[in-house]
């Protein structure tokens, strides 16, 4: 792969409930050139979710396969779950000369910059505490909120070593500078048909 196609991966990352998912759905009905990676997960699908669309639903036997053959460009465990980045399908977009986004946890997102160091790593912080333990309660079902939520606290943290912070309070304000700093860094791939 070119080098500069890794310009064009981009990280959003933050704590469970920051509101990651809400945001680039928002990106992506506002533009149609930003590709989503697909994460694999041992979870089970929530409510309205799907298969291939949301995640690859898996066992943790298919999903241990998937580590030991290396297929898999990051994984965490976290909550009592898998989920890990497919290393063929961001490859295959990046190649493409696409803008990747691949939308992980804090964790994942270190171990991407380690493989690819020009990615570009998006913290999104949530307004505040109040607002983020809302968040993670409504999630509802679950009985791992505690655990989310002492994650999350943690990895507040850590958003000094990413490369921006956008704060998530105002919905539109916050896909609107995730979408100025993508036009800002990504770069446009000439394909060989077309150099
Ligand atoms: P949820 O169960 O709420 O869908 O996801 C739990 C956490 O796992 C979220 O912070 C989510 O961003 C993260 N996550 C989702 N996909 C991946 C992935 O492929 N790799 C890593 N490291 N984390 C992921």
């Amino acid at each position: 792969m070119k080098n500069d196609a890794v310009k064009n991966l981009f990280v959003l990352s933050g704590p469970s409930g920051c509101g990651k998912d809400t945001v680039i759905r928002c990106l992506r009905l506002m533009r149609d050139d930003i590709f989503l990676s697909v994460s694999c997960t041992t979870r089970s699908p929530r409510e309205g979710e799907k298969e291939g669309v949301d995640y690859y639903y898996m066992s943790k036997d298919e999903f241990k396969e998937l580590i030991e053959t290396g297929q898999m460009l990051e994984y965490n465990f976290y909550a009592g779950n898998y989920y890990g980045t497919s290393k063929e399908e961001l490859d295959r977009g990046l190649s493409a000369g696409k803008i990747m986004m691949l939308v992980i946890d804090v964790h994942g997102a270190h171990n991407v910059r380690r493989i690819y160091p020009d990615a570009t790593l998006i913290f999104l912080m949530p307004p505040s505490v109040e607002v983020l333990k809302e968040r993670i309660a409504r999630r509802g079902s679950t009985n791992d909120v505690e655990e989310r939520l002492e994650i999350a606290l943690r990895e507040m943290e850590d958003a000094v070593n990413f490369d921006v912070t956008i704060v998530n309070d105002d919905l539109e304000t916050c896909v609107r500078e995730v979408s100025d700093l993508i036009d800002s860094r990504a770069v446009k791939i000439i394909k060989p048909e077309e150099e």
